[in-house]
């Protein structure tokens, strides 16, 4: 099964973020860190080899290495990994140097998702990323240098006041590093985030629609000229680097995720652990229960959820994944927003500006 550990700290909140994460430091990072090893260690599903191990958040990178591996370790006893597994770690440029990288990687982290967002200096404050574009640059070397040889990059696009030529300026600069993997998201508008509030106020100058329409389009040609195939909605990878984790949640398979905040779904049971670092550790350590929300998935919910979720991938769903689906889906391969093809149904080059409408009208 696909395992997901959630460390929720960072260096401070980015503007647009609503991620479970908390700008905090001190002794609630260790003992989070503590409490993650004895959930591991405790955990329900023992035994079940892992086929991917994911670190995100939050900033796994925010801990120190030490904890990082005595995390992994744990995971690694609960979970024997299969061969080839691959263990990702998210990393935040300011928050990573060569030493960590190296650590990470002689204890079996074999692939880095380093979130860039932008190379431009003044787009990065104006998101409050803590690092600048020349810190990107170092990390970037650092992981190579440590011998990370599946490294994903993630930029945004459609920021405030971003215009086209400078979108593509940022594409270049990614592409020109060549990473395996490139995870190239469209700027979305959260509630409960600064730029919510300042959306709110008409205060976020956002590129207006057919801005980001034509943003996504070089999106699309550039990351295909230098051999990305576009696996899924917003991922690129070079053949063979798609990223493993990722698949099993845009397949709908289970997963099982530890630490504050993670949503695990084992079986028809989904359900998200207690959110907030020391709610969760006062939970871990008293042996009590840590959901906070639970439910249990009907079959309408998984079989939507298996196309909602499928549709985002290049590889489509069965045609015949529920009774009614040749005959929502004739409409949209007539208007060219679906294709037909082995079986299966996927977006077009243009479906792919429309991918909601289309989950909607398939399952409305
Ligand atoms: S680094 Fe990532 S998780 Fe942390 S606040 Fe920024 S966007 Fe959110």
């Amino acid at each position: 099964m696909a395992v997901y550990v959630h460390i929720p700290f960072c260096p401070s909140k980015c503007g647009y973020c609503d991620f479970n994460s908390y700008a905090m430091d001190g002794d609630i990072v260790s003992r989070t860190a503590n409490a993650l090893v004895q959930e591991i260690r405790r955990s329900p599903h023992t035994g079940r080899p892992a086929k991917t191990i994911f670190f995100g958040g939050g900033t796994p990178t925010f801990l120190p290495a030490e904890a990082l591996l005595s995390i992994l370790e744990a995971v690694r006893e609960a979970h024997p990994p299969v061969p080839e597994c691959e263990i990702t770690s998210e990393a935040n440029p300011g928050t990573v140097d060569a030493e960590k990288f190296a650590a990470m990687r002689s204890a079996g982290f074999n692939r880095l998702s380093i979130g860039v967002q932008s190379f431009d200096d003044d787009e990065l404050r104006s998101l409050d990323r803590v690092h600048t574009a020349d810190e990107v640059y170092r990390a970037y070397r650092a992981a190579r240098d440590a011998g990370f040889s599946n490294v994903n990059l993630d930029l945004m696009f459609a920021l405030p006041n971003q215009t086209v030529q400078a979108w593509v300026r940022n594409l270049e600069s990614a592409l020109a590093l060549a990473p395996e993997h490139l995870s190239l998201y469209c700027l979305t508008i959260e509630p409960n985030t600064r730029f919510y509030r300042l959306f709110r106020r008409g205060l976020l100058p956002l590129p207006p629609d057919e801005t980001q329409r034509e943003m996504y389009e070089r999106t699309l040609d550039l990351t295909a000229q230098h051999g990305y195939e576009p696996y899924e909605i917003s991922n690129f990878a070079k053949p063979g680097f798609e990223c493993l984790h990722n698949l099993c949640y845009w397949r709908a398979e289970e997963y099982v995720g530890y630490g504050p905040g993670a949503v695990e779904r084992v079986g028809p049971r989904r359900w998200t652990h207690i959110k907030h670092p020391v709610a969760y550790c006062e939970a871990v350590e008293r042996g009590e229960d840590l959901a906070c929300e639970s439910e249990t998935l009907d079959p309408a919910t998984v079989a939507f959820e298996r196309l909602m979720l499928g549709l985002r991938l290049q590889e489509g769903i069965p045609s015949d994944l529920t009774p009614d689906l040749p005959d929502r889906a004739e409409p949209l391969i007539q208007n060219g927003w679906l294709e037909l093809q082995d079986g299966r149904l996927r977006l077009t080059r243009e479906g792919r500006h429309w991918c909601n409408r289309v989950v909607l009208e398939l399952s409305a």
